[in-house]
């Protein structure tokens, strides 16, 4: 049983790490991914689905900015107080 969220949230994670200069610290990464998970539905697909309806969940274009929206909200509440972030300023 593989929920299809966690793969997009893996997915949308590895795309914005650099980007949004997320703190590379494994601990971080779980709680942030953990926590976003947390906040969005879970997703199981039947074993009559097919390749193109897993695919089409997990290129869908508002779900992705969705999944983003969690994982900023997570960043902010995972790496608040962490003390692996870069002090700027
Ligand atoms: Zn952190």
């Amino acid at each position: 049983m593989q929920n299809y969220m966690e793969i997009l949230v893996n997915e949308v994670f590895n795309e914005v790490k650099e980007k949004y200069n997320i703190c590379s610290n494994k601990n971080c990464e779980n709680d942030i991914k953990a926590t976003a998970l947390n906040n969005l539905p879970p997703a199981y697909f039947l074993s009559s689905a097919s390749e193109g309806e897993k695919k089409a969940f997990l290129l869908d274009r508002q779900r992705k900015i969705t999944v983003l929206t969690k994982i900023t909200e997570a960043v902010d509440i995972v790496c608040s107080k962490c003390e692996h972030k870069k002090k700027r300023g």
